[in-house]
């Protein structure tokens, strides 16, 4: 008896010292609702790949922690979700993915992850590629997948931005005017580079201008920049590298004056080499596809990787 009292009487100091602590918490948060907000008010951010990641943090600055899922170097088409991906998406105030077949084809890693999380989590989701021009894979069978590298056009990583500002001005709208003005300032920052790098491709000759690279992911990009792309599989969620693939890829390259090939950061390099190997043509730079590079390296934002791309395909052509 004595010890259930004693019990009941420790119960509700626990209950005054927690309203208490609200209390503070709740004061405290008022307070400041004029100032910047204090660490802990942050947004959560989650999104599935190190590029849209990095145009969340470009929008979103200092009011919002961001958890990316798939790591530097690592393939967003196929992945394992951690335990610590799936809580953070259960927490996010706003969860960003690609959508057109990169994460969210069905059976898809992020399809899976979402139908477990439930409606409450698709509710925050947001497709950053809506409102993109769409292009359709070309394989046999495949005309009616959509090809999801859209971000490879700085056109389309400016309607990235935008969709991701407009999700973050719904969720946090007291920061509605930062995320517009940081959006607005960076899409003026990847229109420049779009506009300058239109400029260095046009003065390339014509019969010099074909991109290879291992994973068919240069559409977007042949359409903004009007330059032919070719590879040995068509995406990397099939066989990569088969002795066909690189056959059949040679052969066209016998045909051609190509000067440069290409290989992705993401992927494995010993399929192009082969095919750099028997054509006689080398490979000139390392490209950044599907992931940013490692922080601190060159090419470490979508920005950084882009305007690397760009100068290095528009050098590998002009030889
Ligand atoms: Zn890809």
């Amino acid at each position: 008896m004595k010890n259930k009292n004693r019990k009941r009487v420790l119960v509700q100091a626990a209950i005054v010292v927690a309203a208490l602590i609200g209390l503070t918490a709740c004061g405290s948060k008022s307070k400041s609702s004029d100032k910047a907000a204090p660490a802990g008010s942050k947004i959560s951010i989650v999104a599935t790949d190190t590029i849209i990641g990095d145009i969340a943090k470009n929008v979103a600055k200092d009011k919002a922690k961001i958890h990316v899922i798939v790591p530097v170097g690592q393939d967003p088409h196929e992945y394992d979700p951690l335990p610590a991906d799936v809580s953070a998406t259960g927490k996010a105030d706003a969860i960003f993915y690609n959508g057109i077949n990169l994460e969210n084809a069905p059976g898809a890693w992020f399809t899976k992850m979402m139908n477990n999380e439930g409606s409450k989590a698709k509710a925050k989701a947001v497709a950053v590629s809506d409102g993109v021009d769409v292009i359709h894979l070309q394989g046999k069978g495949e005309s009616s997948k959509q090809d999801p590298h859209a971000w490879l056009s700085l056109a389309n990583g400016m309607i990235y931005t935008r969709n991701i500002a407009k999700k973050l001005e719904k969720v946090d709208p007291k920061n509605a005017a930062f995320y517009k003005r940081n959006a607005a300032t960076y899409e003026a920052k990847l229109n420049k580079l779009h506009q300058s790098a239109k400029n260095k491709f046009d003065k390339i000759p014509a019969e010099k201008k074909l991109i290879v690279t291992s994973e068919g992911c240069f559409k977007y990009f042949s359409k903004a920049y009007q330059i032919p792309s070719a590879y040995i599989w068509e995406i990397n969620t099939e066989e990569e590298g088969t002795p066909e693939q690189i056959s059949t890829l040679v052969r066209k390259l016998k045909q051609t004056k190509t000067p440069s090939l290409f290989v992705e950061s993401s992927v494995n390099p010993k399929p192009m080499k082969t095919v750099s190997k028997d054509t006689g043509i080398p490979i000139y730079a390392t490209l950044f596809t599907d992931s940013i590079a490692a922080p601190g390296k060159t090419g470490d934002s979508y920005y950084g990787m882009m305007k690397w791309n760009l100068e290095k395909i528009a050098a590998g052509l002009e030889k």
